[in-house]
This record gives C-alpha cells, structure tokens and sequence, in this order.
C-alpha cells in the first residue's frame, strides 16, 4: 500500500494511492493513523479498495510530506564508498546517527531555502524507515516488526557549518533542509530493504546511484542499536546514510546553487524533487555572526 499526504482544500488529507487516483481517508495526521496500528492500517485499505471501485478517488493537486515525524535520526556514514570519498572520516564502530529535526521537513515540490551564500549545501540521498510500532530494546530478529514502510529522504547540509566550524546540527537543520517522501510503501510490499535501489539527480544529471544491500549497518541493526538506547515511537523517521556521489567530495567540489533542481529517489518507492532557492539574507556572509564575541569581562 502506498500511502501519502496531500492537500485536501485549506489542510492535509492523507490518502492512498491506487492505480486510478487517490482515496480519501478520514485522517489529516499520518502520524494519528500509525498510532493506531495494524487495524487502521487494514481500515484504510479496505476502504480504499471501496473508493477505487465506487470511482470516489481524487487527483490531488499538490502532495506534501507524508509526515512530519516525532523523532528523525539521521544516518551518519553507513556504506563504504561515502567513507572512501570522504578523507576526514573514521568507520563507525557502531551505527553513527544525529537528530534531523522535525521541523526542517519539507514535501515534494517545496524549495529548499538557502540561508547565505558560501555555506557549500549539499545533498545526500537516503532510504527513510518509518517506525510502525513502538520499540524498545528490541531483538535484531523481530525489528522488521516495528517498521510501518519505507520512504526517501535527502539529508541536504551545510558543508562548511558541519565539517569547518563541526556543527552537524546547525549545519544539517536548517529549515527546508530535510525533503521527505513522496510517498511511503508499507513494509508488507517490501520484505527486505536491502533489496532496495536509490538515486540522485542534480538538474537531471545522476550523482549517486546505489544498492541499499551496499548498506554496512543494515535495517533490523539500526532499530535493535537505537532502540537499545532511546524508544522509538510511532511516526519517528530513521535515516540509513548516504552512498558515495556527494557534492562536496567531486573535484572541484559541486554545491547547491539557487536555481539548481534536485531529486532524490528510490526505484520502486517514487522521486521528491526540490527547487533551491534564495533566502533573504543569501547576499550577506554569516561568518559575520563571529565579530559579535565578546570577550569575558
Ligand atoms: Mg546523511
């Protein structure tokens, strides 16, 4: 089942995808239906079956993110060709992961928002797994359990905030910097996510293209690791890390300019394109925020 979130006169609908459009459900929260498990999983599809053969289904004008999660964590280095290209890494011992924050989730179609010039954006495509079910502490063999489907992610950065000044959080939250979607599979439709197969484009030309069986920690790893320290929750989004191809590591290095159009995706999950732009302080340079020291009195 493919389910998404789009825009149903002034506020978000969810709904599910068929083969002819669109079926409404009674939810505007992808994160209240998770919540609600296996049974409103099962209400919906029935219930868009019923729409599909009474012709009720919509075109929807505009998709947003599937969801705005409670937690996102966002995959640090996880296959081996984003450690070779990149010289200032070290291999994880363990499964490497900061937070995304919510807040700088954005769908399909939104524009990615430059806040200054010089801040070498980047983009990272990545495989988004949506918690299902709450977890915690639990076993690597029952973890697939926990998963409500599969998305895409693109883990856009500052460079030049996260590796010069080593701000991952700064860098990699700007608002607008975490395009979601545009649909999510549920995992019944996709057995084993190693299986899986994702892309990105910059203005049409391919960047990174790689097997998510590439990946180093795998999926069940990731949630028994996580879930071992923090509980995870229905509707929190984890991030798998990027493969090799990123902006930053080409010589010269390639970053994100006003302009540019970006798209990542999976090959059976969908594309999410995004548009950069300029915000309203890109003329000015924002390392002028270090004459504002003071020295200790
Ligand atoms: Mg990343």
């Amino acid at each position: 089942m493919r389910v998404l979130t789009y825009l149903d006169g002034d506020g978000p609908r969810v709904g599910v995808r068929t083969d002819g459009g669109v079926a409404p459900t009674s939810y505007s929260d992808l994160r209240a239906l998770i919540g609600e498990g296996d049974a409103a999983r099962q209400r919906i599809r029935e219930k868009a079956d019923v729409a599909a053969r009474q012709g009720t289904l919509v075109q929807p004008d505009r998709v947003l993110a599937p969801l705005r999660p409670g937690k996102l964590f966002g995959g640090g280095i996880n296959f081996a060709g984003h450690l070779d290209e990149n010289p200032g890494a070290k291999l994880p011992e363990e499964p490497f992961f900061f937070s995304k924050l919510p807040s700088s989730v954005i769908g399909p179609g939104d524009e990615i928002v430059l806040p200054y010039s010089g801040m070498d954006v980047d983009y990272e495509v990545e495989l988004a797994v949506v918690i299902g079910r709450a977890a915690k502490a639990v076993s690597y063999d029952r973890a697939l359990e926990h998963v409500y489907g599969y998305t895409v992610h693109n883990d856009v950065g500052s460079r030049r905030i996260q590796f010069k000044e080593a701000q991952i959080t700064l860098g990699k939250n700007s608002d607008t910097f975490a395009p979601l979607g545009p649909e999510i599979v549920t995992a019944d439709e996709i057995p084993d996510p190693r299986a899986l197969h994702i892309e990105s484009r910059v203005n049409g030309e391919l960047r990174q293209s790689e097997s998510c069986g590439a990946m180093r920690f795998d999926v069940p790893t990731v949630i028994e690791w996580i879930s071992s320290i923090i509980t995870l929750e229905p509707g929190d989004v984890i991030t798998m890390g990027t493969p090799a191809g990123c902006g930053t590591f080409r010589d010269p290095p390639l970053y994100l300019e006003p302009g540019d159009t970006v798209t990542v995706s999976e090959r059976s999950i969908g594309a999410l394109t995004n548009s950069v732009v300029a915000g309203p302080s890109y003329g000015t340079d924002f390392s002028e925020i270090r004459t504002r020291a003071r020295r200790p009195a």
